[in-house]
């Protein structure tokens, strides 16, 4: 088959990259053209584990380009582009619609093919209708062409395994044709089992929007949680196992932490209450669950501040993970992002922070270009040296089965303060860390005795 897919980010490589692995001629537009001329030096602008593999291994199925007009025979066109943060939290659709029309408008020579237009895109209800008006314009016949709303659940980190092997491919479409043709796309990542779901368009937006506001809502009440469990001397990591044996609940998505990023659970949250709030529906819950969120992306920060406020010196910070997950290099909305910015509103030292993932710490670079205050490290022990406090953001392999002693011989003062439960509170204490984690009791190995 023929497709071509529109915007080249995460979700539009990773997408390529599938589907060209099974046989298909893929066409990747973007109009960034220097993101265009870096791939096609085979420099990817994303770090996503196996893509750079696939990409070379399926080469001959992949074309790059930022002229749009060269996706406008495909059988099927992508709307893959990002939908930021829109205004009071809503989902900006501009690039959306600005990729619809320059679509529209390219493939209006081909009214005598049947098309089917996807938006994979995460947009708000009623989107990919006004995007089939748009299309509709440039249609000389009304019946060659069909949209779909087909959005993408893939997650950075496990994005190849999470395409190749997906939990289920949502299809929203009024369409038989349409219907057909994506049954056939799909079909190579149906070999086990049948996991595509036909609904309704607005159905299939709202379903995209609605599970990832149900993760989200976990991750937040979680959160709340250990926030009590810590207060009163409770273990969360207890609880959590205690709740997730219930298969009600299931064991997933209950890890406390920093507070949810990245470019999705954030937006589709606010987004989802700011749709519902012009729907005139108020989702109190979705309203409760990103301001919860907002809180406890302070908790690091707050947390650290808190506990060293009687030192009297300028503190040095050390944190660890700069993208908002391991295996990524994603900073948007990042915890760190949040945790630096708190701390330096609060020390007159420094801020230093170590990433596995070189792109990740550019990004972190470039966000806090021009501060004399922060520094970025490639090596995870150099670092630590003579720092008032480690502190934990994401959940890398690397710092789970790290070297504690050699991280307690390179801090000025042995305190780890862990957003995501990496280490024995125990182990701990007999190393001589005052360690302070998400819910569970402290151990003060020094009793602040500075
Ligand atoms: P991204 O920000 O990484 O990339 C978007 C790309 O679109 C950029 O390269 C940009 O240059 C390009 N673009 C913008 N306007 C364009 C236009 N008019 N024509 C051509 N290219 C254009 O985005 P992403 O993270 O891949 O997300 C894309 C969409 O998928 C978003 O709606 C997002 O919410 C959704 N989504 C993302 C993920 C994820 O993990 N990143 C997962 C599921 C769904």
């Amino acid at each position: 088959m023929k497709i071509g897919i529109v915007g080249s980010g995460y979700v539009g490589l990773v997408s390529a990259a599938c589907f060209a692995e099974k046989g298909n001629d893929v066409t990747l537009m973007d109009i960034d053209k220097g993101r265009i001329a870096a791939i096609h030096e085979s420099r990817l602008p994303i770090y996503e584990p196996g893509l750079e593999e696939i990409i070379r291994n399926s080469r001959r199925h992949l074309s790059f380009t930022s002229d749009i007009s060269d996706v406008a025979s495909s059988d099927i066109i992508f709307i893959a582009v990002g939908t930021p943060d829109g205004q009071n939290g809503a989902i900006n659709t501009r690039h959306v619609m600005e990729a619809v029309d320059s679509v529209g408008k390219a493939t209006e020579r081909y009214a005598n093919k049947f098309q089917v237009f996807g938006i994979k895109s995460t947009v708000p209800p009623g989107t990919t209708r006004s995007a089939s008006e748009l299309i509709r314009k440039y249609r000389v016949y009304d019946h060659n062409f069909a949209i779909v709303s087909n959005p993408e659940f893939l997650k950075e980190g496990s994005a190849i395994d999470d395409f190749r092997k997906p939990d289920r491919v949502i299809v929203g479409t009024e369409s038989e044709s349409a219907r057909k043709l994506f049954s056939e796309l799909y079909a190579p990542f149906m070999r086990t089992r049948e996991r595509m779901i036909f609904m309704g368009i607005e159905s299939a937006e709202l379903t995209k929007l609605m599970a990832n506001t149900m993760l989200a809502a976990r991750i937040a009440l979680m959160n709340e949680a250990a926030n009590l469990a810590g207060r009163i001397g409770a273990d969360i990591e207890e609880i959590r196992m205690g709740i997730g044996s219930d298969p009600r609940i299931g064991p997933s998505f209950l890890f406390p932490g920093p507070g949810f990023g990245g470019s999705c659970l954030p937006k589709d949250v606010s987004g989802l209450a700011e749709y519902a709030r012009k729907a005139g529906v108020s989702l109190s819950i979705v309203d409760a669950v990103g301001r919860s969120n907002k809180t406890q992306l302070y908790w690091l920060a707050d947390t650290a501040v808190d506990f060293l406020k009687d030192l009297r010196t300028a503190k040095t910070y050390v944190v660890w993970g700069a993208s908002f997950k391991p295996r990524t290099d994603d900073i948007r909305h990042s915890a760190t992002l949040y945790t630096a910015r708190r701390l330096l509103e609060h020390t007159a030292g420094d801020v230093r922070i170590y990433d596995p993932q070189e792109k990740a710490l550019s990004k972190m670079e470039r966000e806090f270009s021009g501060n004399k205050k922060i520094f970025f490290y490639s090596d995870i022990y150099e670092v630590l040296n003579g720092a008032h406090a480690l502190l934990i953001a994401t959940d890398c392999d690397e710092f789970k089965s790290i070297d504690l002693k050699e991280v307690g011989d390179r801090l000025g003062r042995k305190v780890v303060i862990d957003s995501r439960n990496l280490y024995n509170p125990e182990f701990m204490g007999e190393l001589g860390f005052d360690y302070i984690s998400l819910g569970r009791p402290k151990v003060l190995a020094n009793n602040k005795h500075w």
